[in-house]
């Protein structure tokens, strides 16, 4: 059942590869079928060039597996919730990608620096708040696609379609699980660039005036008391 769409999310997962934005097997793709309510893939811990489409798991909105031999991707139960509460996405990609990856373990969204940014993303990616003890030992990944949701409150999925989840890293989402990825591809590269950025351009303020002050008025003009005499 639903081949067109096993091929599709196969070849979406293979092109996280080409993309390079997965190390190992941290990264999976999905895609939808609204009319069925069924939802295909990555099956869990398959290395990404044994990838077949006879591997992607078909499960329903629930996450119980439809179709297939193989176990869904442990992320499954978050992919889940996101179509459930977001109905116009027809497919999403999580990775781990490093600059994207590095605002979420810091807890910060990606500012909007730029035109490349703000071609794919209407202003700052946003970032969920940090799960509590409770969250992550209890039903994770449902309650990881819980605080997604709950940080979309007053956001458009449309409009923001990716997000960092805190200490993790970050889901995005399209129309269908190819468009996911190349959401996720500029994802990774308006991350890099804002890193670059803020590197240039720190938000860092200036050192006090009273600790430059000190510093070098002791050693320098009438007040100078640095040293010998
Ligand atoms: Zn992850």
């Amino acid at each position: 059942m639903l081949e067109e769409l096993k091929t599709e999310v196969c070849r979406a997962n293979c092109e996280l590869v080409a993309q390079g934005l997965v190390t190992l097997t941290f990264g999976n793709v999905s895609g939808i079928d609204r009319d069925q309510e069924l939802v295909a893939i990555k099956p869990s811990g398959i290395s990404y060039e044994d990838l077949l489409p006879e591997h992607i798991v078909i499960v329903d909105m629930d996450g119980n597996v439809v179709e297939g031999d193989l176990n869904p991707s442990s992320d499954t139960a978050t992919h889940v919730a996101l179509y459930r509460a977001f109905e116009t996405i027809g497919g999403i990609t999580h990775t781990h990608s490093t600059h994207a990856t590095a605002f979420a373990q810091a807890c910060r969204p990606i500012p909007c620096f730029g035109t490349t940014h703000a071609d794919h993303f209407y202003g700052d990616i946003p970032v969920t708040r940090a799960m509590t003890q409770e969250e992550v030992e209890g039903d994770y990944e449902a309650n990881t696609g819980a605080v997604i949701v709950e940080r979309y409150a007053d956001l458009d999925a449309a409009q923001h379609p990716a997000v960092l989840v805190a200490h993790h890293g970050p889901f995005v989402w399209a129309t269908n699980a190819m468009k996911s990825v190349e959401n996720a591809v500029a994802l990774e590269e308006v991350a890099h660039s804002a890193l670059l950025t803020l590197s240039l351009a720190p938000p860092q303020p200036p050192i006090p005036q009273f600790l430059l002050d000190k510093h070098f008025l002791r050693k320098h003009g009438s007040g100078a008391y640095y040293g010998q005499k």
